[in-house]
């Protein structure tokens, strides 16, 4: 139904997308969704003082895209300037803007909570009210980049939209400003705004910091004997792990309804980190044995009795979040959408796509 409704909106409306962190993982996928389904594509990139493009190289290095006539553009901007918003806004005036520009790490906020409530929470207002200054506001569709983390210290498990939020950091707290200055601006100037409740979602893309790519990034170092141990954190957290790849897709089809909604995106399917560890070292045929317990515990390799894994308190926060778990029931109903990966492939993906990295470049 939502397919049918997606494809009468692209044939009434030009498709002119402007996405803000098109540099991150989730930019980058969706870029390539929307430059496939023929969207002139225009991303904010931020000045830094080394390449920050590489993972959408490919898109403007692309003799064939070029050939085929793809647009893809990128501007330079920052959620902290609301002037370039306005002058981007109004010169490329887009169809849809996909708001993923954001400080996304949880454990970084604590450290920088100021600067994560200036681009995570103000970021938002000056990216809405840029539209209305450029008289957009009822012709652009706006994704905000909400998060499960809005659930963090969870009241009622597994979450929907109906849960109450109770954030757990200054990242969930920036991301709950953002979710309810959307809200007040889609029912206060009847804007087409949603909100996806992404829950956590990774791949071989992942920022190296985050903890799925850490490990899969040691294991496959392990694998090619480029490294014995690694030290993580809380073991025992627990998350729900999707595939970018999927999620990007679900935001496409969120902006493609002709009501604007906030909706939970998410597997259902629930792993701890001590079993996303476990699960990797499958990947390259090793098995994991636990001993010891809190800081003490280490993970060891059963064959050869090598501890691979240490806890290192250093990685634990400040408040946890222990365990999220997403129901997508209500975004189901609504749109068409099925995960590709599940737990295992993901896995896989990321495992094998780092043993490939690291095997042709070590210092990757
Ligand atoms: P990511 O890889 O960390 O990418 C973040 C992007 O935001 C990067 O392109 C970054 O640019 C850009 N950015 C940072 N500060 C900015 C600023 N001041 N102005 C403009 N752009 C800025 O994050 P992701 O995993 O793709 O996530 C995308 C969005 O979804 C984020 O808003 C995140 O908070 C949210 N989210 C993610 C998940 C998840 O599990 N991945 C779950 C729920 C919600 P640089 O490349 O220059 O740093
Ligand atoms: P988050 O859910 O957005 O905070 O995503 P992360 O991948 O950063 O963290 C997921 C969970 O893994 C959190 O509960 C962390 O405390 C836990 N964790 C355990 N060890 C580590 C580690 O070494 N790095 C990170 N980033 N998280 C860790």
């Amino acid at each position: 139904m939502a397919e049918a409704m997606a494809s009468e909106n692209q044939s009434s409306r030009p498709n002119v997308a402007l996405i803000s962190g098109i540099t991150g993982q989730d930019g980058s996928y969706l870029a390539e969704l929307l430059l496939s389904k023929g969207y002139e594509v225009h991303g904010i990139i931020r000045r830094s003082s080394s390449f920050n493009t590489s993972r959408i190289r490919h898109l403007y290095e692309d003799p064939l895209a070029f050939k085929q006539g793809k647009s893809f553009q990128l501007h330079y901007g920052d959620l902290t300037d609301s002037t370039c918003l306005v002058k981007l806004i109004h010169k490329i005036k887009p169809s849809e803007i996909y708001n993923l520009g954001a400080q996304s790490h949880v454990k970084v906020s604590f450290d920088l909570s100021e600067y994560t409530a200036d681009v995570d929470a103000v970021g938002v207002v000056r990216l809405l009210d840029a539209v209305r200054t450029c008289g957009m506001d009822k012709s652009v569709r706006l994704y905000q980049a909400s998060t499960s983390e809005l659930y963090g210290k969870v009241v009622e498990t597994p979450q929907t939209e109906a849960t109450p939020f109770y954030p757990q950091s200054p990242y969930g707290c920036a991301k709950l400003y953002a979710f309810w200055i959307c809200k007040v601006y889609r029912e206060a100037y009847n804007m087409h705004i949603s909100n996806g409740i992404l829950f956590n979602h990774e791949s071989p893309r992942r920022g190296e910091t985050f903890v799925t790519r850490k490990i899969t990034r040691c294991v496959a170092k392990i694998h090619l004997d480029q490294m014995e141990s690694f030290e993580l954190g809380n073991l025992d957290a627990k998350r729900d792990w999707g595939h970018a790849k999927d999620y990007v897709e679900a935001m496409w089809k969120m902006m493609q309804l002709d009501e604007p909604q906030d909706l939970v995106i998410s597997t259902g399917e629930v792993h701890s980190v001590r079993e996303f560890v476990e699960a990797s070292f499958a990947e390259i045929d090793r098995k994991i044995v636990w001993e010891g317990s809190a800081e003490s515990e280490v993970g060891r390799e059963a064959d050869t009795g090598i501890v691979r894994v240490r806890v290192n308190p250093k990685f634990y926060r400040p408040a946890e979040v222990e365990f999220l778990q997403g129901d997508c029931s209500k975004a189901k109903s609504l749109f068409d959408w099925k995960p590709k990966f599940d737990f295992k492939s993901l896995v896989k993906d990321m495992v094998q796509s780092d043993i490939e990295l690291f095997r042709h470049n070590p210092n990757a």
